[in-house]
């Protein structure tokens, strides 16, 4: 099956191009209609499997529109990941398919100097990639609106409960708009993501390879 069976943008089939793929992975092939149809997804997929491009391919299409004319209206994604070493692979992989879209993103960590990260905040940004506990800061010292936020992507989330992370997940769900998508990507489905689904997800579609 070809990429360009999903219906995405040709400037996003262009850059998938350039990297080099040829196929979509099973995860995407699973998830990227579910995911563009405006669904609830938790997918249960291990790193390696294509997952990143499962939910940013999806992602970048739905902003691609708004983005046009170097338009910020307010930050539409948050994608949330354990780990600082993630979040930067989340944003290469966003740079890399979004490289003919005027898609702005941020990325905010831990263990960096939080002035810099504020700052590329303050000049408006279409997806911020978050660890938990930088993003809790960030959000009290109202750095931060995630007024207009119309996704939101854990990454890894059987990694981030493990982690402790679920206080911080929870207090930051609870300041997004309700009406939302909320995604999920997880290498296992204990008993704790899968609660986490049910409090935050709306009927969600599972996708497992
Ligand atoms: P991930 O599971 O997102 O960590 O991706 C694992 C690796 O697979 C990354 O290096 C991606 O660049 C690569 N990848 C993702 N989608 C495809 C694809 N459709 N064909 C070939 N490689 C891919």
């Amino acid at each position: 099956m070809p990429f360009s069976n999903f219906g995405l943008e040709e400037k996003i089939l262009r850059a998938i191009k350039k990297v080099g793929y040829t196929q979509p992975t099973l995860v995407q092939i699973a998830a990227i209609p579910k995911v563009m149809a405006g669904n609830d997804v938790i997918a249960i997929a291990q790193t390696g499997t294509g997952k990143t491009a499962a939910f940013v391919l999806p992602i970048l299409n739905r902003l691609s529109e708004v983005a046009k004319g170097g338009k910020i209206p307010g930050t539409r994604v948050m994608i949330l990941a354990p780990t600082r070493e993630l979040a930067i692979q989340i944003v290469d992989n966003i740079e890399s398919y979004g490289r003919h879209l005027a898609i702005r993103v941020a990325a905010i960590y831990g263990g960096v100097d939080e002035i810099s990260q504020i700052k590329a905040l303050r000049k408006g940004v279409h997806i911020v990639v978050a660890t938990p506990g930088r993003l809790i800061d960030i959000i009290e010292r109202h750095k931060i609106d995630l007024s207009a936020i119309q996704t939101l992507v854990l990454d890894e989330a059987d990694r981030m409960l493990h982690m402790g992370f679920l206080p911080d997940i929870e207090t930051i769900i609870e300041t997004l708009p309700r009406r939302r998508q909320t995604l999920m990507f997880s290498a296992t489905f204990p008993k704790e993501v899968e609660s986490l689904a049910k409090r935050f997800q709306h009927q969600p579609k599972t996708v497992q390879i």
